[in-house]
């Protein structure tokens, strides 16, 4: 056997993600397997639904699972979504999402191990309780805001 066990692994299999509690917020996505930088790591699945019906659900208590495809779509990953939906933010992020073929997907910034939660920079959050960003790394902006524009 002289297969490469990187590339013959599925790492967009269901099971390289797990959700647990998270020392950051609430439930985060973890990785159960190793993803080198540049891997692709999920869809950003879920409902794909109008930006006026994206900031209607984000007024009400739903709409902490919506992201945004492009300044006419978003995607919202409590409707038919995965475990990407409870990838929280971090200022020093070891993740990030790119719209590809009008799909958002996750990929990897850098290799992250088994057991690592996944992180993105949201630039901004629609959940109140979100708002106060406890990522403690030396980069945090304290809030989950956008960046300056
Ligand atoms: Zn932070």
């Amino acid at each position: 056997m002289n297969e490469d066990p990187v590339r013959t692994r599925s790492v967009e299999s269901k099971s390289a993600l797990s959700v647990r509690k998270s020392p950051l917020h609430g439930n985060g996505c973890f990785a159960t397997v190793r993803f080198l930088k540049g891997y692709r790591i999920d869809e950003y699945a879920g409902e794909r639904i109008t930006r006026r019906e994206a900031m209607q659900r984000m007024r009400g208590s739903q709409g902490k699972s919506i992201s945004e495809l492009n300044e006419d779509w978003y995607i919202d990953g409590s409707v038919d979504g995965n475990q990407t939906q409870y990838i929280n933010h971090s200022c020093d992020p070891n993740a990030d999402a790119f719209v590809i073929g009008g799909s958002l997907f996750i990929f990897a910034l850098r290799e992250i191990a088994p057991g690592e939660e996944i992180t993105v920079d949201y630039l901004n959050s629609f959940e109140q309780d979100q708002s106060v960003c406890q990522c403690c790394t030396a980069s945090c902006r304290q809030r989950i805001i956008r960046k300056a524009a």
